[in-house]
């Protein structure tokens, strides 16, 4: 079916869309996705630096690879994906975004409504008291061999606050990202193969709710066997595109 014909299926009043997000959409952005062939850096795998082991035993290393990854980051700009699901809500039609991205460009292109189920790499956390800060910035990014403290109680070290292998997601985001999902009668699946839970579930619920589903990926994946629509293409093409048409269909 064309994108049009999918279009006009799935225009009608009273839409509410929920768009669940992978790292497809970042490649565009030049974020490379640190799993796989990516993921190496100097000889380590994420799987082996991402863990709460690996940062008691060298939070060095732990915190130098972090580093390199914002060097990365620094010079990362959202693209018109990420530009389009911030129209989308600025219409009111798209009611959240839930991210498994930790590179934090959905709140940069402006969307507001964001849960970022896996966290979010521009800010540290204290390992001990509530305290978070940013710190995406050059300096500190640079500043290579260094440990990173707390400001607030000056004692503790500084972690990512991302969710780590072996770590489970935070409660609170989690409840948040349900709740989108049992609101949305519309549901986008923009660039994740789905293959990692309990994210993955997502899809699943929001069918099981009555919600239509429509994927955007680059190739097929697991998600398209329970999708309503596939569209298969870069979606920093496809997904303006048809977001696009959707507003005009809707006369929006
Ligand atoms: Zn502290």
């Amino acid at each position: 079916m064309n994108v049009d014909s999918i279009v006009r299926k799935v225009a009608k009043s009273n839409l509410k869309i929920t768009s669940l997000v992978g790292s497809g959409i970042s490649k565009a952005s030049g974020m490379p996705t640190f799993r796989g062939e990516d993921g190496m850096w100097n000889n380590y795998k994420a799987q082996d630096l991402a863990t709460p082991f690996a940062f008691q035993k060298n939070p060095i290393l732990v915190w130098d690879w972090y580093r390199a990854r914002m060097r990365i980051l620094l010079k990362a700009k959202p693209n018109p994906a990420h530009q389009a699901l911030t129209e989308l809500e600025a219409k009111g039609i798209g009611i959240g975004v839930v991210t498994q991205n930790v590179d934090g460009l959905h709140e940069i292109a402006g969307t507001q409504n964001i849960v970022e189920v896996h966290g979010r790499i521009r800010y540290a956390r204290c390992i001990s008291c509530n305290h978070y800060e940013r710190w995406d910035n050059s300096e500190f990014a640079e500043n290579v061999g260094e440990l990173p403290y707390c400001s607030e109680c000056k004692i503790n070290l500084l972690r990512p606050d991302v969710v780590w292998f072996h770590e489970t997601l935070d409660p609170d985001k989690w409840t948040k990202a349900q709740n989108y999902i049992e609101q949305t009668n519309l549901l986008f699946v923009i660039g994740t193969s789905g293959v990692v839970y309990p994210v993955a579930s997502l899809p699943q619920v929001a069918k099981q709710m009555g919600a239509i589903v429509v994927e955007f990926n680059i190739e097929e994946t697991p998600i398209s066997s329970i999708s309503d629509y596939s569209i298969i293409g870069p979606c920093e093409k496809t997904l303006p595109e048809f977001i696009g048409k959707l507003f005009e269909e809707m006369g929006i």
